[in-house]
């Protein structure tokens, strides 16, 4: 009998996993994914959306015909229960799929209750829900402007994306003749401008500052928020921001169902992984991407999370596809990646400009790192995001 391989989350981790086993094992394996979204989302667009710049079906994908025609099995249903003993997944429509060796790609969700008042009065774009919210509060605020403030709570990651939507907000705003009128505060658990969570960057810090003067924008560093009122963002310090508009960047927790499996998460509800990616307590059961327990090497005064970016979620799915293969071969798993070792590639888009950002890896203490400002990035950003759902849509997972 053909071993049964389980993927759980078909996007960025999981659709390249899937792909990639099926590669590796030159079709001799069965694999299925499962899935609460039948579409691929390419989260990274979602700074435009709420701009009218991009349309959910711009940057959206239906999954199946892409699954198909690599030979993987694509079932549109949400896990909910994994019982290693049983090596079997219980779905939320009450379906049970055994498999033998288990990948879990299933990224994250927001936790707006994080600070008081988040989910009731504020916006978000880091799921294509929140992003469409956000972009129905921005043509609200365009029929009457006032103040905005952009942010990132304490516990946040996804500190690129609340820079971009910083940009593009104040880029926005000059296109409507609305620059003038509006006051925007960056309000951040970073401990300085351009830490990303990432710990920074030589130059980054300096060269944020510079962005942020040019485009008129205050901020406020290794700030926790307390509140979230309806108009004003109160922080730890009791001091009271006003806003008309507002965008905050919220924490990640890892999905609910996962913690119900003993031993397999962390208390954020994070995968904890080895080098293999395979899970710390379950040899035949790996993580990839947003799902996977990465340990900062820091700790700093104002909560910060680690981005997984696209870039270390595709290799962490490579790795592990790798290692399911050789399992499946009778082979020990010989593909190891850590997380802060995996080079870090990403464009911080600002509108009509951006920043190129190249490291050696991901996490420090790092060899080499640039920080490269200039228009020729937003164009860059323009053109991979059209590479990548050509890529992704055909199922061209080992292209780069
Ligand atoms: C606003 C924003 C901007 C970003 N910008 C960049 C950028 O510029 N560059 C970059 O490199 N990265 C960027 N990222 C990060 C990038 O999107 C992530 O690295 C990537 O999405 C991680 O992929 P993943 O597969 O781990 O998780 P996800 O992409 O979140 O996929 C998880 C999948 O699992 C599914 N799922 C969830 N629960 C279940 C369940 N119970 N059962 C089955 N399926 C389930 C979900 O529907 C989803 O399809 C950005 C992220 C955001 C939110």
């Amino acid at each position: 009998m053909r071993a049964k391989v389980l993927v759980l989350g078909g996007n960025f981790g999981g659709l390249t996993a899937a792909i990639a086993v099926k590669q590796e094992l030159h079709g001799d394996v069965d694999v299925t994914v499962l899935s609460d979204r039948d579409r691929f989302l390419f989260n990274p667009s979602l700074i435009w959306l709420p701009f009218g710049k991009r349309a959910p079906t711009d940057i959206t994908f239906p999954v199946a015909p892409t699954f198909d025609a690599a030979g993987v099995e694509f079932i549109q249903d949400a896990a909910d229960l994994i019982d290693p003993r049983a090596k079997t997944v219980r779905t939320v429509s009450g379906h049970v799929h055994p498999y033998d060796y288990l990948i879990i790609a299933t990224g994250t969700r927001e936790n707006l209750d994080a600070v008081e008042g988040l989910r009731e009065n504020s916006n978000w774009i880091t799921s294509l829900d929140g992003a469409i919210h956000t972009g129905e509060a921005w043509r609200r605020f365009r029929d009457a402007p006032g103040d905005i403030v952009i942010g990132a709570t304490q516990g946040a990651s996804c500190f690129g994306a609340a820079y971009e939507f910083l940009f593009n907000t104040s880029y926005q705003l000059r296109k409507a003749g609305l620059k003038r009128r509006a006051k925007i505060t960056y309000v951040t658990a970073e401990p300085f401008l351009g830490h990303f969570g990432i710990g920074g960057l030589p130059h980054g810090e300096r060269l944020l500052g510079m962005f942020l003067r040019k485009e008129n924008i205050a901020y406020r560093t290794d700030t926790a928020m307390s509140a979230i009122e309806d108009g004003a963002v109160v922080t730890a310090d009791g001091t009271k921001i006003k806003y008309a508009f507002t965008m905050i960047v919220p924490p990640f927790t890892g999905q609910d169902f996962l913690r119900r499996t003993d031993g397999l998460t962390n208390a954020g509800g994070y995968v904890e992984v080895r080098d293999t990616y395979q899970s710390k307590r379950y040899e035949n059961i790996y993580a990839v991407g947003l799902a996977a327990a990465v340990q900062a090497p820091w700790t700093t005064p104002t909560p910060v999370g680690v981005p997984k970016t696209g870039l270390p979620t595709e290799q962490m799915a490579h790795v592990a596809a790798k290692n399911v293969a050789a399992q499946i071969r009778g082979e020990e798993p010989a593909s190891h990646k850590s997380f802060g070792d995996i080079p870090a590639v990403c464009v911080m888009d600002a509108g009509n400009n951006g920043v190129l950002i190249l490291a050696d890896k991901m996490l420090p203490p790092r060899r080499h790192g640039v920080l490269v400002p200039g228009p020729q990035n937003h164009a860059f950003k323009l053109a991979f995001e059209k590479y990548y759902l050509w890529k992704m849509k055909g199922g061209h997972v080992s292209l780069p």
